[in-house]
């Protein structure tokens, strides 16, 4: 069994508090108890690899993430089998990012860091709007890069089922994710993660998968072919 966390924002998203450097959150994920974390940042894997360099330092497996805003403004958690294939999808989404740039007083500041907590720079890009590309087509470029999709809190704000009313058909999802207590659309894999934005949110040991400690085995489970 893996306890886990698979939806948690760095500094580099603009709605994350400045203390979600890489070192704390992995820090934060240890003191939980916690066996693996994922880093989801919005439309972007710029501190992925800090955040797996301060991993591995707290013995934590480390899952290589991005939530992916489609232009249905739908959350997309994508995953990833490491790093590298990772950031091939952050640089295949630049070009669909809005042409607006990030206004770090209004939105805040997006803040790229190394393994130990020393700031390399600040994104200017907007990383918060839709990208200029559906569910679909993000799901088809996940997937080429050997990623895997999961819905993000389908039931909230910019989740899929709030959003569109329904489940697709297509594509299809294995996994979704939802908070206890939500309905889990029939034949869905629940994922209970918690899309912190602050150190303290980051999950208790309370949820966890039945995989071995293996990046590939968790992959499958939430629907890698
Ligand atoms: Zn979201
Ligand atoms: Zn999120």
């Amino acid at each position: 069994m893996l306890y886990y966390d698979l939806h948690i924002h760095s500094c580099l998203s603009p709605c994350a508090q400045e203390d979600m450097t890489p070192a704390n959150i992995c820090a934060m994920a240890r003191l939980k108890g916690l066996d693996v974390i994922a880093l989801t940042d919005h439309n972007t894997g710029g501190n992925l690899t800090a955040c797996e360099e301060a991993a591995r330092r707290e013995g934590l497996l480390f899952l290589p993430g991005m939530e992916l805003c489609a232009s249905e403004e739908v959350h997309l958690l994508a995953y990833f089998l490491d790093v590298g294939s990772a950031m091939k999808m952050d640089a295949a989404i630049r070009p669909l990012y809005p042409a607006e740039k990030n206004r770090p007083d209004y939105f805040g500041r997006q803040l790229l860091m190394d393994s130990q907590d020393q700031a390399l720079g600040e994104e200017d890009a907007l990383l918060i709007g839709a990208l200029a590309a559906d569910i679909t087509q993000l799901s088809g470029m996940v997937h080429h890069f050997g990623g895997v999709t999961v819905p993000a809190h389908i039931h909230r704000g910019y989740g899929l089922i709030q959003v569109l009313g329904f489940m697709p058909a297509s594509p299809r999802f294995r996994a979704v994710e939802v908070s206890p207590g939500q309905e889990i659309p029939q034949g869905h894999l629940p994922v209970y993660s918690s899309d912190a934005h602050q150190l303290g949110m980051i999950s208790e040991r309370d949820h966890a998968l039945p995989v071995p400690r293996d990046i590939t085995a968790l992959l499958r489970i939430l629907g890698k072919e």
